[in-house]
Protein backbone atom coordinates (compact mmCIF):
# COMPACT_ATOMS: atom_id res chain seq x y z
CA UNK A 1 0.00 0.00 0.00
CA UNK A 2 1.30 3.40 -0.60
CA UNK A 3 1.34 5.29 1.86
CA UNK A 4 0.66 9.43 2.03
CA UNK A 5 2.97 11.96 1.86
CA UNK A 6 1.21 13.43 4.37
CA UNK A 7 1.79 10.76 6.80
CA UNK A 8 3.94 11.42 10.12
CA UNK A 9 6.92 8.84 9.92
CA UNK A 10 7.12 6.85 13.40
CA UNK A 11 10.37 5.36 13.98
CA UNK A 12 10.15 2.64 16.46
CA UNK A 13 13.59 2.36 18.08
CA UNK A 14 14.10 -1.32 20.53
CA UNK A 15 17.77 -0.77 22.43
CA UNK A 16 18.86 -4.15 22.56
CA UNK A 17 20.97 -4.85 25.23
CA UNK A 18 22.14 -6.91 27.81
CA UNK A 19 23.30 -6.01 31.38
CA UNK A 20 24.46 -8.58 34.22
CA UNK A 21 23.27 -6.16 37.25
CA UNK A 22 26.99 -5.19 37.92
CA UNK A 23 30.82 -5.62 37.07
CA UNK A 24 31.43 -8.63 39.58
CA UNK A 25 31.32 -12.18 38.79
CA UNK A 26 29.79 -11.21 34.80
CA UNK A 27 31.08 -14.61 33.46
CA UNK A 28 28.94 -16.87 35.89
CA UNK A 29 26.17 -13.91 35.65
CA UNK A 30 26.25 -13.65 32.25
CA UNK A 31 23.97 -16.73 31.12
CA UNK A 32 21.34 -15.50 33.08
CA UNK A 33 21.38 -11.41 32.10
CA UNK A 34 21.30 -12.94 28.62
CA UNK A 35 17.98 -14.70 28.89
CA UNK A 36 16.53 -11.92 31.11
CA UNK A 37 17.32 -8.93 29.09
CA UNK A 38 17.64 -10.45 25.69
CA UNK A 39 14.89 -12.86 25.51
CA UNK A 40 13.01 -11.40 28.37
CA UNK A 41 12.47 -14.60 30.28
CA UNK A 42 10.00 -14.63 33.32
CA UNK A 43 7.86 -17.54 35.49
CA UNK A 44 5.16 -16.98 32.90
CA UNK A 45 7.13 -16.89 29.33
CA UNK A 46 9.16 -15.24 27.03
CA UNK A 47 8.70 -11.08 26.50
CA UNK A 48 11.94 -10.17 25.09
CA UNK A 49 13.40 -10.04 21.61
CA UNK A 50 11.57 -12.84 20.19
CA UNK A 51 8.29 -11.47 21.32
CA UNK A 52 8.60 -8.04 20.33
CA UNK A 53 9.28 -8.82 17.02
CA UNK A 54 6.63 -11.25 16.66
CA UNK A 55 4.04 -8.53 17.80
CA UNK A 56 5.48 -5.85 15.56
CA UNK A 57 5.00 -8.73 12.52
CA UNK A 58 1.89 -9.55 13.34
CA UNK A 59 0.39 -5.62 13.00
CA UNK A 60 2.31 -5.05 9.82
CA UNK A 61 4.72 -2.52 11.62
CA UNK A 62 8.46 -1.66 11.26
CA UNK A 63 10.66 -1.06 13.71
CA UNK A 64 14.48 -0.09 14.13
CA UNK A 65 16.59 -2.16 16.68
CA UNK A 66 19.64 -0.38 18.33
CA UNK A 67 21.82 -2.71 18.96
CA UNK A 68 24.78 -3.09 21.29
CA UNK A 69 27.49 -5.35 20.15
CA UNK A 70 30.85 -4.85 22.43
CA UNK A 71 29.47 -6.91 25.02
CA UNK A 72 29.95 -9.74 22.63
CA UNK A 73 33.97 -9.02 23.35
CA UNK A 74 33.44 -10.72 26.47
CA UNK A 75 31.30 -13.84 25.85
CA UNK A 76 32.00 -14.11 22.44
CA UNK A 77 30.54 -13.94 19.05
CA UNK A 78 28.13 -16.17 18.82
CA UNK A 79 25.90 -14.02 21.39
CA UNK A 80 25.53 -11.01 18.95
CA UNK A 81 25.12 -13.39 16.36
CA UNK A 82 21.89 -14.75 18.08
CA UNK A 83 20.71 -11.32 18.60
CA UNK A 84 21.30 -10.34 15.03
CA UNK A 85 19.58 -13.31 13.59
CA UNK A 86 16.31 -13.09 14.76
CA UNK A 87 15.84 -9.45 13.73
CA UNK A 88 17.49 -9.95 10.36
CA UNK A 89 15.06 -12.84 10.04
CA UNK A 90 12.25 -10.61 11.34
CA UNK A 91 12.84 -8.50 8.43
CA UNK A 92 13.59 -6.41 11.48
CA UNK A 93 16.60 -3.17 10.94
CA UNK A 94 19.45 -3.42 12.88
CA UNK A 95 21.52 -0.23 13.38
CA UNK A 96 24.13 0.47 16.30
CA UNK A 97 24.15 1.74 19.68
CA UNK A 98 27.40 1.30 22.30
CA UNK A 99 27.88 1.43 25.74
CA UNK A 100 31.07 2.24 26.18
CA UNK A 101 31.10 0.51 29.60
CA UNK A 102 31.85 -2.89 28.19
CA UNK A 103 35.19 -1.15 26.47
CA UNK A 104 37.41 -2.54 29.60
CA UNK A 105 35.61 -5.54 30.07
CA UNK A 106 36.84 -6.67 26.47
CA UNK A 107 39.03 -10.04 26.49
CA UNK A 108 41.22 -8.65 23.39
CA UNK A 109 42.51 -5.02 24.92
CA UNK A 110 40.50 -1.83 23.18
CA UNK A 111 42.56 1.11 24.83
CA UNK A 112 46.33 -0.23 26.52
CA UNK A 113 46.15 3.76 28.09
CA UNK A 114 42.55 3.24 29.46
CA UNK A 115 42.42 1.67 32.94
CA UNK A 116 39.26 2.89 33.87
CA UNK A 117 35.41 2.59 33.46
CA UNK A 118 33.75 5.37 31.37
CA UNK A 119 30.06 5.03 31.26
CA UNK A 120 29.53 7.82 28.59
CA UNK A 121 31.13 8.25 25.00
CA UNK A 122 31.20 11.72 25.64
CA UNK A 123 34.17 10.83 27.98
CA UNK A 124 36.26 9.21 25.23
CA UNK A 125 37.86 11.52 22.30
CA UNK A 126 36.86 12.25 19.18
CA UNK A 127 39.23 9.59 17.56
CA UNK A 128 38.65 7.24 21.02
CA UNK A 129 34.99 7.45 20.05
CA UNK A 130 35.71 6.92 16.10
CA UNK A 131 37.59 3.68 17.29
CA UNK A 132 35.10 2.48 18.75
CA UNK A 133 32.08 3.08 16.64
CA UNK A 134 33.91 1.80 13.62
CA UNK A 135 34.79 -1.68 16.32
CA UNK A 136 30.74 -1.62 16.77
CA UNK A 137 30.25 -1.76 13.25
CA UNK A 138 32.57 -4.52 12.30
CA UNK A 139 31.00 -7.03 15.21
CA UNK A 140 27.45 -6.28 13.85
CA UNK A 141 29.11 -6.71 9.79
CA UNK A 142 30.73 -10.36 11.25
CA UNK A 143 27.16 -10.77 13.04
CA UNK A 144 25.77 -10.70 9.77
CA UNK A 145 24.35 -7.01 9.54
CA UNK A 146 25.13 -5.52 5.87
CA UNK A 147 24.73 -2.05 6.64
CA UNK A 148 24.51 0.20 9.47
CA UNK A 149 23.42 3.41 8.92
CA UNK A 150 22.36 5.23 11.97
CA UNK A 151 23.62 5.16 15.29
CA UNK A 152 22.33 6.00 18.92
CA UNK A 153 24.87 6.57 21.85
CA UNK A 154 24.08 4.93 25.62
CA UNK A 155 22.00 6.04 27.86
CA UNK A 156 22.24 9.37 24.88
CA UNK A 157 25.72 10.47 26.84
CA UNK A 158 26.96 11.79 23.58
CA UNK A 159 28.49 15.20 22.27
CA UNK A 160 29.38 16.93 19.40
CA UNK A 161 32.47 14.70 18.50
CA UNK A 162 29.74 11.73 19.07
CA UNK A 163 28.35 12.61 16.29
CA UNK A 164 31.13 13.98 13.81
CA UNK A 165 33.06 10.46 14.87
CA UNK A 166 29.60 8.39 13.21
CA UNK A 167 29.79 10.85 10.04
CA UNK A 168 33.68 9.69 10.25
CA UNK A 169 32.71 5.87 10.17
CA UNK A 170 30.27 6.46 7.17
CA UNK A 171 26.77 6.79 9.18
CA UNK A 172 24.38 8.76 7.96
CA UNK A 173 21.93 9.33 10.71
CA UNK A 174 22.42 9.47 14.57
CA UNK A 175 19.77 9.18 17.25
CA UNK A 176 21.43 10.45 20.32
CA UNK A 177 19.41 13.55 20.94
CA UNK A 178 17.36 13.90 23.79
CA UNK A 179 16.20 16.90 25.17
CA UNK A 180 15.21 15.73 28.35
CA UNK A 181 18.32 13.31 29.16
CA UNK A 182 20.46 15.26 31.29
CA UNK A 183 23.49 12.77 29.92
CA UNK A 184 23.06 14.33 26.59
CA UNK A 185 25.73 16.95 25.55
CA UNK A 186 24.81 17.55 22.59
CA UNK A 187 25.16 20.99 21.88
CA UNK A 188 25.24 21.72 17.94
CA UNK A 189 21.42 21.70 18.56
CA UNK A 190 19.24 23.96 20.74
CA UNK A 191 15.95 21.99 21.87
CA UNK A 192 15.40 20.47 18.33
CA UNK A 193 11.75 18.49 17.64
CA UNK A 194 12.38 17.08 13.65
CA UNK A 195 15.15 15.64 12.18
CA UNK A 196 18.41 17.88 11.03
CA UNK A 197 21.51 18.02 9.53
CA UNK A 198 25.09 18.67 11.41
CA UNK A 199 27.53 18.94 9.03
CA UNK A 200 27.06 15.63 6.89
CA UNK A 201 25.07 13.55 9.47
CA UNK A 202 21.54 13.88 9.78
CA UNK A 203 20.28 13.73 13.78
CA UNK A 204 16.97 12.30 14.20
CA UNK A 205 15.97 13.46 17.79
CA UNK A 206 13.85 11.56 20.20
CA UNK A 207 10.31 13.01 20.92
CA UNK A 208 9.69 14.36 23.48
CA UNK A 209 6.30 16.66 24.68
CA UNK A 210 4.96 18.63 27.56
CA UNK A 211 2.95 16.56 29.51
CA UNK A 212 -0.44 17.39 31.58
CA UNK A 213 1.63 18.66 34.54
CA UNK A 214 4.23 21.18 32.35
CA UNK A 215 6.75 18.71 32.24
CA UNK A 216 9.23 17.55 29.48
CA UNK A 217 9.18 13.58 28.70
CA UNK A 218 10.30 11.61 26.46
CA UNK A 219 8.46 9.07 24.39
CA UNK A 220 9.54 6.09 25.99
CA UNK A 221 7.13 2.76 26.46
CA UNK A 222 7.58 2.09 30.09
CA UNK A 223 7.70 6.09 30.89
CA UNK A 224 4.64 7.28 29.39
CA UNK A 225 0.76 5.74 29.15
CA UNK A 226 -0.41 5.02 26.25
CA UNK A 227 -3.35 7.73 26.04
CA UNK A 228 0.17 9.79 26.23
CA UNK A 229 1.69 8.24 23.50
CA UNK A 230 -1.45 8.08 21.37
CA UNK A 231 -1.92 11.88 21.91
CA UNK A 232 1.26 13.03 21.22
CA UNK A 233 0.97 10.67 17.75
CA UNK A 234 -1.90 12.53 17.19
CA UNK A 235 -0.39 16.58 18.00
CA UNK A 236 2.39 14.98 15.68
CA UNK A 237 0.47 14.64 13.30
CA UNK A 238 -1.67 17.79 13.26
CA UNK A 239 0.91 19.89 13.25
CA UNK A 240 2.50 18.58 10.31
CA UNK A 241 5.48 16.60 11.93
CA UNK A 242 7.07 14.81 9.74
CA UNK A 243 8.99 12.32 11.77
CA UNK A 244 8.22 10.69 15.63
CA UNK A 245 10.88 8.54 17.60
CA UNK A 246 9.65 6.03 20.31
CA UNK A 247 12.10 4.45 22.62
CA UNK A 248 11.94 1.03 24.50
CA UNK A 249 14.30 -1.52 25.35
CA UNK A 250 14.64 -5.09 24.43
CA UNK A 251 13.69 -6.09 28.38
CA UNK A 252 10.74 -3.40 28.65
CA UNK A 253 7.74 -5.96 28.61
CA UNK A 254 9.06 -7.38 32.08
CA UNK A 255 9.23 -6.80 35.73
CA UNK A 256 13.68 -7.76 35.97
CA UNK A 257 13.67 -8.08 39.51
CA UNK A 258 10.40 -10.04 39.94
CA UNK A 259 11.43 -12.24 36.63
CA UNK A 260 7.99 -11.35 35.58
CA UNK A 261 5.85 -9.77 32.85
CA UNK A 262 4.94 -6.34 32.73
CA UNK A 263 1.43 -7.01 31.97
CA UNK A 264 0.19 -3.04 31.51
CA UNK A 265 3.47 -2.21 29.40
CA UNK A 266 3.13 -5.37 27.53
CA UNK A 267 -0.91 -4.24 26.55
CA UNK A 268 0.39 -0.85 25.99
CA UNK A 269 2.67 -1.58 23.47
CA UNK A 270 0.09 -4.00 21.88
CA UNK A 271 -2.40 -1.08 22.19
CA UNK A 272 0.44 1.06 20.18
CA UNK A 273 0.97 -1.05 17.41
CA UNK A 274 -2.64 -1.65 16.87
CA UNK A 275 -3.29 1.94 16.82
CA UNK A 276 -0.61 2.40 14.20
CA UNK A 277 -1.74 -0.23 12.12
CA UNK A 278 -5.47 0.96 12.11
CA UNK A 279 -4.09 4.93 11.07
CA UNK A 280 -2.22 3.49 8.18
CA UNK A 281 -3.28 6.62 6.25
CA UNK A 282 -1.80 8.77 8.91
CA UNK A 283 0.90 7.34 10.63
CA UNK A 284 4.20 5.26 8.64
CA UNK A 285 6.19 2.91 10.56
CA UNK A 286 9.97 3.05 8.85
CA UNK A 287 13.55 2.42 8.82
CA UNK A 288 16.24 5.03 9.10
CA UNK A 289 17.43 4.66 5.92
CA UNK A 290 14.07 5.64 3.57
CA UNK A 291 12.01 9.08 3.97
CA UNK A 292 13.54 10.36 6.54
CA UNK A 293 12.46 14.32 6.11
CA UNK A 294 15.07 17.62 7.00
CA UNK A 295 13.27 20.28 5.88
CA UNK A 296 11.43 21.03 9.01
CA UNK A 297 14.11 23.44 10.71
CA UNK A 298 10.98 25.94 11.44
CA UNK A 299 9.60 23.70 14.50
CA UNK A 300 10.25 25.38 17.18
CA UNK A 301 7.52 24.32 20.11
CA UNK A 302 7.33 20.62 21.48
CA UNK A 303 3.94 18.74 21.25
CA UNK A 304 2.09 18.90 24.43
CA UNK A 305 -0.64 16.23 25.46
CA UNK A 306 -3.58 17.51 27.79
CA UNK A 307 -4.24 16.37 31.60
CA UNK A 308 -6.22 13.01 31.14
CA UNK A 309 -3.61 11.06 29.62
CA UNK A 310 -0.89 11.82 31.83
CA UNK A 311 -3.38 11.46 34.85
CA UNK A 312 -3.52 8.11 33.31
CA UNK A 313 -0.10 7.57 33.46
CA UNK A 314 0.01 7.86 36.89
CA UNK A 315 -2.78 5.28 37.35
CA UNK A 316 -1.47 2.93 35.03
CA UNK A 317 2.33 3.44 36.97
CA UNK A 318 0.32 2.59 40.41
CA UNK A 319 -1.01 -0.62 38.56
CA UNK A 320 2.27 -1.55 37.62
CA UNK A 321 3.13 -2.00 40.87
CA UNK A 322 0.32 -3.24 42.56
CA UNK A 323 0.03 -6.92 39.81
ZN1 LIG B 1 21.34 1.39 25.95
Amino acid sequence: MTKPQSALNVYITVDTETWCGGWKNIDQKFPHAFANYIYGKTNQGNFGLPFQLKLLNDYGLKAVFFVEPLFSMRFGKSYLQEIVGMILEAKQSVELHLHPEWTDESKKVIFPHIKNKREHLKFFSFEEQKELISLGIELLSEAGCEQITAFRAGSFGANDDTLRAAQACGLAFDSSYNYCIPECEIKAFSDIHQPQVFERITEVPMTTFVDGMGKRRHAQLTACSFAELKSSLDQAYKHKWRSYVLLSHSFELMKLAQSQPDKVVIKRFEKFCAYLNAQQDKFNTCFFNERLITDQTDIKQPIGVNIVPTAKRYYEQLIRKAV
